[in-house]
């Protein structure tokens, strides 16, 4: 087990004494930290099944009255900038099969406060949608794509089709959703060897491919547990082909560890939630397509805003109950300790 600690000297910034959420301002933790990003799930159904993601059987999804509705997502959305946060990401299951997908980042992108939408998608659906989000406000995508070989897709995803993805892909770039990241999560056995030949797509593309580690949610812990490969073995590779990777300089509060092939026109990505945990500099929480404030992707602690929502909470009631969530926001996600997420699977969170 390679997990390394995330739970290295939690800080309270706060007095003891302070023991609930300040009122207004940037949302905050107990630790400082400030939460400007959410991820919304838009639904928990998916085209594609992967096998990291998804068990072979036994998925059950939520009946759709159990989902937000537009108004309940979007008036929750208000609310969250009210709180501070200015990015949001738009994810699933797969986001491209949310109905109405335009009309909803049209009505995110006009709140004030909300400078950046983006969205993660597998791009089966991109070749029909991109220009009509792009116009909407979409800023840019994440696409998952783990192998480029055809038949080595239709098995990781379980039927998938490459060449819609790469299509879909390719009209993300036309409609300038941009850059276009790649995530690719390195699976021992089915892509690992094929790692150099992502990254190579960044040699001659403004785009940045990015490996990530497998993580145990439910559903998918023996995934883990067998086919692991770190970002460290992952780099290792990529230097066997192109030599020594140099590092490029982010933001603090990016998962990704950058770096470039020299001479390369775009970037490589390493994200290492398990093997070099990021929860220090953590600014994001989750909104699940059923309503629930997920506080971290790897614990279960959530508040219930549909269900406020539902039960006549005006706003002022709904602002302070996001507000205390995210005072009780986990430091680390806990996998070094033994930590599992065993209620909801990651197609039920979003990434
Ligand atoms: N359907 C969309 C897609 O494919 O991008 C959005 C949802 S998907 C759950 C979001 C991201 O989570 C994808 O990049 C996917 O590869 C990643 N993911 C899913 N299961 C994972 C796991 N067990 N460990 C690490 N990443 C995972």
């Amino acid at each position: 087990m390679v997990a390394a600690s995330a739970t290295v000297s939690p800080i309270r910034l706060f007095p003891v004494g302070q023991a609930t959420a300040p009122g207004s301002g940037t949302a905050l933790d107990a630790f400082g930290r400030a939460m400007t990003y959410l991820r919304i799930s838009l639904t928990d159904r998916c085209n594609f099944r992967c096998l990291y993601c998804m068990p072979a059987i036994g998925m059950k999804f939520q009946p759709k009255d159990e989902h937000l509705s537009d108004d309940e997502l979007l008036r929750l959305i208000g609310l969250f900038a009210k709180s501070g946060v200015t990015k949001i990401r738009l994810t699933g299951g797969e986001p491209t099969i949310r109905p109405r997908l335009v009309e909803l980042v049209r009505g995110i992108k006009s709140f004030p406060g909300i400078t950046e939408v983006s969205m993660t998608t597998n791009a089966l659906l991109l070749s029909r949608l991109a220009e009509g989000l792009a116009e909407a406000g979409l800023g840019r995508v994440n696409v998952s794509i783990d192998t480029l070989d055809p038949d080595r897709f239709k098995l990781m995803t379980r039927g998938g089709r490459l060449d819609l993805v790469w299509q879909g892909i390719e009209a993300a770039d036309a409609a300038g959703l941009r850059p276009i990241k790649l995530n690719t999560v390195v699976v021992r056995d089915q892509n690992d060897e094929e790692v150099a030949d992502m990254a190579a797509l960044t040699l001659d593309r403004a785009w940045q491919v990015r490996f990530l580690e497998i993580m145990p949610l439910e559903g998918v812990g023996d995934v883990h547990d067998e086919s692991l490969v770190t970002s460290e073995e992952t780099q290792a590779r990529l230097e066997t082909r192109f030599g020594p990777l140099v590092p490029v300089e982010t933001d603090a509060a990016d998962p990704a560890r950058t770096w470039k092939i020299p001479g390369a026109v775009g970037t490589i990505g390493f994200i290492s939630p398990v093997s070099e945990p990021f929860c220090a500099s953590c600014n994001r929480v989750r909104l699940t397509a059923d309503g629930k404030l997920r506080l971290c992707l790897l614990r279960p602690d959530e508040a219930d805003l549909r269900d406020l929502m539902r039960d006549g909470a005006d706003d002022d009631t709904l602002e302070r109950a996001i507000r205390a969530a995210i005072w009780r926001k986990p430091w680390g996600h806990g996998l070094a300790e033994g930590e599992r997420e065993t209620v909801r699977g990651m197609s039920q969170i979003g990434g």
